[in-house]
């Protein structure tokens, strides 16, 4: 038999209809904060990733499947904000809008090694807020995460926030850690004490016990910003008070990735253990320009829609069932054709329905007409079919009459609700 890639998941009828709730909230709250959905291509140019996420990082050092097709090397994508920018100036989106409100929902693939939470292949749904440097936008984004969460129901969540400044304060701060943590480099894992000169930031994120301990006596503050960045900040966090989102600084939040600058923050949930984070964004002001547009702020952030089911199934007992509203059983050939013109003509008129697809007993049927759902069940037997009446069952109450062929349609109608509305 062959099996799935490990770190896949199939998503089967039982669980999709959770994913579809998340993804109409998801939908609803973009669209309530006028933000328009954009879907970019599953595989990239490899260099769109290589200069953006930056050399040095766990991504495009370990984790991105690479697909060498001729003279192309592509990968299928990561993440979703370098292949938006991407689009965004392909397409030349800032000539229609100086601000470009985009959200999208999709796959993303990495080779981690697979565990509760961390998958190869996992979806994102996210924002990327492209044309501004307002620290409104800042709250504006961080504010529809918090309001994605709420509406799905989800409450134990904690919102981390921080800032790295512009690029030279940046700078600053990896200096400042290189010397902090320079002095401790014996406690630090082998990896880490790699990482110290080529990319510190990485260090306040290995999962490393003994890491962790260095990183958490780590004496930090934000001594490192310019007055511009702080002022930015303060705004940011202002913005957040002001409307009542809870938030806590983090001085040791970094994000790895090269292409943010500024505000940063990310979300957890206890109870996802080791992979506790639900979602993570933060500004990359510097993108745009650096893949050849015109400077322009901008801002984003993804949820990983795995881990904000994972919370939210527990959370929630039921998840909604599709129920079907007709149920019809039929009873030989000529039942069978019927049947099929009845079915027909009850979706036309926007009733949902469904019949078994087996040569069944009566009380088979039946049965399956209870397990379904149904509120009504349709019989067309043989001596039905030839006095022109079928038999309506509510299967609630388990009344059963007859009825002619011309006034079923309309006596259903009546009963069940329209697909449509
Ligand atoms: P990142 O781009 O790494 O900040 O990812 C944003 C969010 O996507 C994380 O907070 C997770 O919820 C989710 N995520 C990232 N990587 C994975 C993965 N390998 N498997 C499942 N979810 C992931």
């Amino acid at each position: 038999m062959i099996k799935r890639v490990r770190g896949t998941q199939d998503i089967l009828p039982q669980a999709s209809g959770s994913w579809q709730e998340i993804e109409e909230v998801a939908r609803r709250i973009f669209s309530l904060y006028e933000y328009q959905e954009i879907r970019t291509p599953i595989i990239e140019n490899v260099s769109l990733f290589n200069r953006s996420l930056g050399e040095t990082t766990e991504i495009v050092q370990k984790q991105m499947f690479q697909v060498k097709h001729e003279k192309d090397h592509l990968v299928l994508r990561p993440e979703g904000t370098a292949p938006i920018v991407r689009a965004y100036l392909e397409n030349n989106l800032d000539k229609l809008k100086t601000v470009n409100k985009l959200y999208y929902l999709g796959p993303m693939f990495r080779a981690e090694r697979p565990q509760k939470g961390r998958l190869r292949q996992f979806h994102h749904l996210g924002v990327e807020a492209i044309g501004s440097i307002m620290p409104q936008l800042d709250v504006e984004v961080i504010s529809l995460a918090d309001r994605i969460l709420r509406e799905a129901g989800i409450t134990e969540f904690q919102i981390y926030l921080n800032t790295l400044g512009c690029p030279k304060d940046k700078a600053k701060l990896s200096y400042q850690l290189q010397k902090k943590l320079s002095s401790q480099v014996s406690h630090l894992c082998s990896e880490c004490q790699n990482r110290l000169n080529r990319n510190v930031f990485r260090v306040l994120d290995c999962k490393n016990a003994a890491c962790q301990k260095v990183v958490s006596g780590l004496d930090l503050n934000h001594d490192y910003l310019c007055s511009d960045c702080n002022e930015h900040f303060r705004a940011v966090i202002d913005g957040l008070k002001s409307i009542n989102i809870d938030y806590k600084i983090s001085h040791t939040l970094v994000r790895g990735l090269d292409y943010y600058t500024q505000t940063i923050f990310e979300i957890k949930h206890q109870e996802l253990g080791a992979q506790d984070a639900l979602g993570a964004g933060g500004r990359y002001d510097n993108l745009v320009a650096e893949f050849g547009g015109a400077s322009s702020g901008a801002i984003g952030f993804a949820f990983g829609i795995e881990r904000l089911l994972l919370v939210r199934n527990n959370q929630q007992s039921d998840t909604k069932d599709f129920k079907r509203s007709v149920y019809l059983v039929t009873l030989g050939t000529e039942a069978n054709k019927k049947g099929v013109q009845l079915l027909h003509n009850l979706r036309i008129n926007n009733i949902c329905a469904d019949t078994d697809y087996a040569t069944r007993s009566l009380k088979a049927q039946m049965r399956k007409a209870n397990d379904s759902g149904a509120k009504y069940c349709i019989i067309i037997g043989e001596n039905e079919l030839e006095r022109g009446l079928f038999s309506l069952k509510d299967m609630e109450s388990g009344q059963q009459k007859d009825i002619s062929e011309a006034n079923l349609l309309n006596e259903i109608s009546n009963l069940v609700p329209n697909h449509r509305s």
